[in-house]
């Protein structure tokens, strides 16, 4: 690789430098994007003298139809996310039924009444950062005799319109999860502020996780997923880069 014009931190660019503008979803070509994405996540970790294999790339297919979603399925890639429970039940059930060792993240937020569909349908669940939530998840996971590995998320901008616990309210959140709820947490996941720069959030979070001996780091979009591999992900969310530029609300 020519070190002149390949910057591993970067996101996928057109070869100048400029991020690449993504055609809208429908449009993209799924397989190459995925094939990008995978040779980016390969080479983040590589440079950060981590193993390629410790991060794992959960495709982003919220609104995506399923038939957009097939190309990655396709070409091998079997870790998806999705941010709406109602949507993930119209379009998994049956992509699942063809095939079958898919592994189903739930990346967006969560309301407590749809934790029994939630707890039915995710493998994991990222976005666990409140008490009467833990409550509806351990109810519905001795019900079900189903458990998703749970991430509690972090809210590390202290953003109001974001979900997410406060850094500081982590640790009794945490206690209250084990202790009240009988409940594993296994990770952590963020979204830091738009408007920030994002590796001051990741290594936030990586302290977080290391100072409470939690396995998984879910941090990392299409935008910033370099610097998060950097800072010790575990787990990158990815949509755009490979399904194309969302135009419905996500
Ligand atoms: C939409 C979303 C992603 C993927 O974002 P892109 O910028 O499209 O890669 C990742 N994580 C969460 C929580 C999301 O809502």
């Amino acid at each position: 690789m020519d070190d002149a014009i390949t910057d591993s931190n970067a996101p996928p660019t057109d070869g100048m430098g400029q991020p690449t503008a993504k055609p809208p979803v429908g449009e993209a070509d799924v397989a190459a994007g995925l094939a990008e994405v995978r040779a980016a996540v390969a080479q983040a970790a590589e440079d950060s003298d981590r193993d390629p294999a410790e991060v794992q790339l959960v495709a982003v297919s919220k609104t995506v139809p399923a038939e957009g979603i097939v190309p990655a399925l396709e070409a091998g890639q079997r870790v998806f996310g999705e941010n709406y429970v109602q949507e993930s039940s119209a379009k998994w059930p049956d992509l699942r039924s063809r095939y079958p060792d898919v592994e189903l993240h739930l990346v967006g937020p969560l309301q407590s009444n749809k934790a029994r569909e939630a707890v039915a349908l995710f493998d994991v669940i990222h976005s666990l950062d409140r008490l009467s939530l833990a409550a509806a998840l351990a109810k519905e996971i001795q019900r079900a005799g189903r458990a998703p590995k749970l991430l509690i998320q972090v809210n590390t901008g202290a953003e109001p319109q974001k979900g997410g616990v406060l850094p500081d309210q982590l640790a009794a959140l945490l206690a209250a999860c084990r202790d009240t709820h009988g409940l594993a947490i296994q990770g952590l996941m963020c979204i830091p502020p738009a408007e920030d720069p994002p590796s001051a959030h990741f290594a936030l979070l990586a302290r977080l996780a290391e100072e409470h001996d939690l396995s998984i780091l879910s941090m990392g979009m299409s935008a910033d997923f370099p610097a998060a591999i950097q800072q010790g992900a575990t787990h990158v969310r990815v949509g755009t880069a490979i399904f194309g530029a969302r135009t419905r609300k996500a």
